[in-house]
């Protein structure tokens, strides 16, 4: 299958951006687990393609993150990728094709990057102007060797540091992301938090996720609209106590089917939410 087809299937399927790099060079960038997982799923894998799902959708007032409001990304951009999978899978009869985002082994970032779309962020994602680094990515694993286009790596954003000043938990630095300081991450853990770690989602204006280190990006200040229906309309973009009250975890699950901000259960956006209506 050409370039050229594959660009128009991922242009149809309402990605920003695309690329593609053989199994062998990300795998530098995995753990020897990691590799190993891939394996299990796909044995010889020989190529990963990556593609960005822009989901700005605006500015409108609520307490969940921006990524969090529209459809769940963990269905849609598969869905998406396997509209390219069903297409390769009538040319590679005998291949495998794997869609998937955020729930492989690959890791997606550094294969974008490795692809050269758009740039490496110091905050640790990556920016695809004119959407900035409000994109999701979907990868594909596959045992077919595909031709793919050309690339070289990403380059590094300006480099202002807005992102790591702005970091209320001071949880970006050279090594990456710490987990243990991350609002993105602390908000949507289950179970007890450490006193510094409960103070930090107290202060936080977010009930789910945390933007900060990416509202303060300039790549981000005013990101193109996303064209996908899935992530710009019927958007969830807060939530009360009164929302969640009374609802078992099977009935919150059903009242807010198909979003982002369900999967941890009703538990820790309960406590999210008494800790800031308290
Ligand atoms: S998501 Fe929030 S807490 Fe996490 S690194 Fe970015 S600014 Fe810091
Ligand atoms: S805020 Fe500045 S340093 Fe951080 S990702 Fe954006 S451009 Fe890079």
């Amino acid at each position: 299958m050409t370039v050229t087809t594959l660009d128009k299937a991922f242009a149809a399927a309402g990605a920003a951006a695309w690329g593609g790099l053989p199994f062998s060079e990300l795998a530098e960038d995995m753990t020897a687990e990691a590799i190993g997982k891939a394996e299990e799923l796909c044995p010889h894998p020989q190529t990963v393609l990556v593609a960005a799902f822009p989901y700005y959708a605006g500015e409108g007032v609520g307490n969940l993150s921006l990524y969090a409001r529209g459809r769940d990304y963990h269905l849609v951009v598969p869905e998406k990728m396997n509209t390219i999978c069903n297409l390769l899978r009538e040319k590679y009869e005998n291949s495998r094709f794997l869609p998937a985002a955020d729930n492989s082994p690959l890791p997606e970032r550094q294969a974008a990057w490795r692809c050269g779309m758009g740039l490496r962020g110091k905050n640790g994602l990556v920016i695809v102007p004119p959407y900035g680094s409000y994109v999701f990515l979907g990868t594909i694993l596959t045992d077919a060797v595909l031709e793919l286009p050309r690339r070289s790596s990403s380059p590094d954003c300006v480099g202002c540091g807005r992102c790591l000043a702005a970091c209320p938990g001071g949880a970006l630095g050279t090594g990456g992301v710490d987990l243990d300081r991350c609002l993105s991450e602390l908000t949507q853990r289950k179970g007890m938090l450490s006193a510094e770690q409960e103070a930090l989602v107290k202060a936080h204006p977010l009930v789910w996720g945390c933007d900060t280190c990416q509202r303060v990006c300039p790549y981000n200040a005013h990101p193109a609209l996303t064209p996908l229906a899935e992530f710009r309309e019927g958007l969830v973009e807060g939530l009360t106590g009164a929302d969640l009250a009374g609802l078992t975890n099977r009935q919150f699950r059903e009242k807010y089917a198909g979003r982002a901000f369900t999967w941890r259960g009703p538990a820790p956006l309960r406590r999210n939410l008494e800790w800031k209506e308290a």
